[in-house]
């Protein structure tokens, strides 16, 4: 339909073609909303739903996560990757549990405020469990709204507070539509407007698309280089968290010498683990997954 909006022509695509994502059920409530979304940070979809599955059952409520030591969010984090992201989420639960009684607060500076929840993770959580409206800005919708209506390739490297209007702009009035079209942008932006191949011809705002009406011009400004991670510091640390996850005792340093050969590499990402907080050396040059203050 020519004359609808790009907000309505998205929600009317992602009525019959959004994934079905258990958190995205209407009984999925705050907390495994909150969940979701740190998890699928930089994490593909098919990774975080067993994770978050296991994660749920275990935990099913902030208080009962805050209740249990921040090394076992850790270790139930397994091979997500970054797992600062499992200690904030335990920081964050502990923070409910203190200022809000257990329950996710629907208030946007009091997400704000939570450990571990930035601008893109609390206004999801408003827009999601909430339905209010809010711009919910990741990469894929900031790309989605680039060519969509600037007529831009990209969006660039870093999220500005342009991106954060240019969304706003495209949402309707009613908080509960707006949040649906927030929704609908992240999956088109996810699985039709893709990085590499967008899919044009089934993008519901194909006939409306800046970018596409301009024929397409290719990428003019700095783009994302491709992240490695064989050889980094990243890789050490996740084989040293590894052992440590496995073992329900403190492990000795020379277990966890033998999972890489550098020894300046393999120190400093020890290091790094410890001002982290991810891992606490013990005396006798042991260390563990942290155990909290209790
Ligand atoms: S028409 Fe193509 S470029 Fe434009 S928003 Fe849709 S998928 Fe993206």
């Amino acid at each position: 339909m020519a004359d609808e909006t790009i907000a309505a022509a998205a929600i009317r695509w992602f009525d019959t073609n959004a994934r079905d994502l258990p958190w995205r059920h209407p009984e999925a409530g705050a907390w495994a909303i909150l969940v979701s979304e740190i998890m699928l940070q930089q994490t593909p979809v098919t990774r975080v739903l067993p994770a978050w599955e296991a994660w749920l059952d275990r935990w099913p409520t902030p208080g009962a996560l805050a209740a249990d030591e921040p090394g076992e969010a850790i270790r139930m984090w397994g091979r997500l990757g970054y797992p600062r992201r499992a200690l904030r989420l335990h920081e964050c639960a502990v923070a409910i549990v203190a200022r809000h009684d257990g329950r996710v607060p629907n208030d946007l500076d009091a997400l704000l405020a939570l450990p571990g929840v930035g601008s893109y993770t609390a206004r999801a959580v408003a827009a999601f469990a909430y339905h209010q409206r809010q711009a919910v800005v990741d990469t894929n919708v900031r790309r989605f709204v680039a060519r969509a209506v600037a007529g831009a390739a990209d969006a660039g490297p870093t999220t500005r507070p342009a991106d954060l209007d240019a969304t706003a702009a495209l949402l309707p009035s009613e908080p509960a539509v707006a949040a649906r079209a927030s929704a609908a942008f992240m999956e088109i932006g996810a699985i039709v407007c893709t990085a590499r191949a967008p899919r044009c011809a089934i993008c519901p705002v194909t006939d409306r698309c800046a970018w596409r009406a301009a024929g397409r011009p290719s990428l003019d400004g700095p783009s994302r280089r491709p992240q490695t991670y064989a050889g980094t510091d990243r890789q050490v640390r996740g084989l040293l968290l590894a052992v440590l996850r496995e073992s329900d005792a403190a492990v000795p340093r020379a277990r966890l010498d033998v999972v890489w050969a550098d020894p300046v590499q393999r120190d400093r990402a020890l290091g790094g683990l410890i001002e982290d907080g991810l891992v606490d050396p013990l005396p006798g040059n042991l260390f563990t997954l942290p155990r909290g203050d209790r």
